[in-house]
């Protein structure tokens, strides 16, 4: 196989659809057609569920030692490394993101499978002194066969942050990554064939979300399903796995808030809002995309905020010098130049951006103000460079701002006094909140939001109970 096919991979080989129907893989900057991918349907997905059910109850991954897995993980986080640049070049293709942010990526994705590689290995169970002459301890042993799903944002990223602690913990798994993004993920599969992995841990099915995503999650011998991507399709993943009580977890849309304080330090605040909306073409399912700026510093901030925006350097994404690229397809591209396009009717004023109006698929970094809160610029994910941005007089009215929304997944606040900063990040309903920063992550604390923006929280000891089972052994020892 070579980079211009993508094929499944499943059991240890890479293999193209049963009936041999395939899907063009594009390159959204240049908008050509640069490879195929196989086209999985049922009986592909079928096949790949099959044999990581073997895999797990014949095989010897789950029997592994928590030292041996731990070292094989790790090879294969060898071999990413070594491969980053083709990793990330494949992403950078396949996507359109910046180069620097795909390479940043492959080495976040590499950090994934070597930190739950460690944390398997050292992890702890529990254990109780009973008073009726016994003691009882726990077990974490491995659930079985884990559906992996992942959107095309953060192609290799989002994948690893599922398969890692999966794996890691004993199971097997068959990834499913976007149809828009296959490249990346079919050659992490290629990488665990070369890395030694017993056929079947990992197994990658290409293809759409439906047929091929939803085989997965109906699939009876799916033990797990971890779903990243909108809202709308987790409400489907997860009706589809109740089919036959598989547990969920779902990392679904956001709208960000973004809150800066009349103390911020503005030199700060002004660097991370735009990287907070802007980074991968605002193409993040944490982007500050509403923001809230104190009335007593928003003409200010606002003039800094817009000049630093339209200073990105937009180009080429292969050119080490550009910021921010076009977006990731052209129903992408609809979709986002559709808000954009709404918000004059809506009452609201695009300050700077809109579609770049060339031919790309580029829509410059967008700032909008004086739309109202029912505006569906204003209260649905875009998923794009758009920022929406209101005032506010007070702490109160900032706080009630941010959580006025459906979604809850991340939150940012910007503030240079110290009980302002906790007393805010305590109030906003979100997963994650961001104090004078933004997208510094440390994979032991919990990661996920509430409301729409998901079911369940990954990272660290979230991830052990999702993809562990949990057993209470109860000991006599009075005899
Ligand atoms: P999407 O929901 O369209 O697709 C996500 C994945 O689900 C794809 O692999 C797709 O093929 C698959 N899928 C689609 N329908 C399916 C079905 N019926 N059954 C099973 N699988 C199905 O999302 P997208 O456009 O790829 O990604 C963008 C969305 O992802 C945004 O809403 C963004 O906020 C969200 N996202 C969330 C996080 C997070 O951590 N919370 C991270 C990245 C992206």
């Amino acid at each position: 196989m070579t980079d211009t096919f993508f094929g499944h991979v499943i059991d240890g080989e890479e293999v193209p659809s049963v009936d041999g129907a395939t899907f063009d893989v594009w390159n959204p900057w240049t908008q050509e057609v640069f490879a195929q991918a196989a086209e999985g349907g049922p009986e592909d997905a079928a096949r790949a569920v099959a044999s990581s059910r073997k895999a797990f109850d014949e095989g010897p991954w789950p029997r592994l030692g928590r030292v041996e897995r731990a070292a094989a993980v790790h090879r294969l986080a060898d071999l990413m490394e070594a491969r980053s640049d083709e990793l990330a070049t494949l992403d950078t293709t396949n996507m359109g993101k910046p180069f620097a942010q795909a390479k940043h990526d492959v080495g976040r994705s590499v950090q994934n499978f070597r930190f739950f590689a460690d944390h398997q290995r050292d992890h702890t169970g529990e254990t109780y002194p009973m008073d009726s002459g016994h003691h009882t301890y726990s077990e974490y042993g491995p659930v079985g066969v884990v559906a992996a799903i992942s959107p095309w944002n953060f192609p290799l990223m989002m994948a690893s942050w599922k398969v890692a602690p999966a794996i890691a913990w004993g199971n097997t798994c068959v990834v499913k990554p976007s149809e828009d993004t296959p490249a990346s993920v079919t050659v992490l599969g290629r990488l665990a064939v070369e890395a030694g992995f017993p056929p079947g841990v990992i197994n990658v099915l290409n293809g759409h979300g439906t047929p091929a995503g939803s085989s997965l999650t109906a699939d009876d011998r799916v033990d797990r399903v971890t779903f990243t991507g909108s809202s709308a399709t987790g409400k489907v993943v997860m009706a589809s796995a109740a089919g036959h009580l598989a547990p969920v977890s779902l990392e679904l849309g956001g709208k960000g808030a973004n809150v800066v304080f009349e103390d911020a330090d503005l030199d700060n605040a002004v660097r991370w809002t735009v990287e907070a909306i802007f980074r991968n073409s605002g193409q993040v399912c944490l982007a500050g995309s509403r923001l809230f700026v104190a009335s007593a510093i928003y003409d200010e901030f606002m003039e800094r905020f817009v000049a630093a925006a339209e200073a990105l350097t937009v180009g080429d994404p292969f050119d080490p010098a550009t910021k921010f690229a076009s977006l990731a397809s052209k129903r992408h591209f609809d979709k986002v130049t559709s808000y954009v396009d709404g918000v004059g009717a809506d009452g609201g004023t695009v300050v700077t951006g809109g579609a770049a109006d060339d031919g790309t698929w580029l829509v410059r970094p967008t700032i909008i103000t004086d739309l109202p809160r029912t505006a569906p610029a204003y209260c649905e994910e875009i998923f794009g460079p758009v920022c929406v941005v209101n005032r506010f007089d007070s702490e109160d009215e900032a706080v009630g701002l941010a959580n006025d929304t459906r979604y809850g997944l991340n939150a940012m606040l910007f503030t240079e006094n110290l009980s302002r900063a906790h007393r805010v990040a305590s109030r906003l309903r979100a997963g994650t909140v961001w104090v004078n920063c933004f997208f510094i992550r440390d994979l032991r604390t919990p990661f996920g939001g509430v409301g729409d923006s998901g079911v369940g929280r990954e990272g660290g000891n979230f991830s052990k109970e999702f993809f562990t089972e949990p057993k209470a052994v109860v000991m006599q020892i009075n005899r």
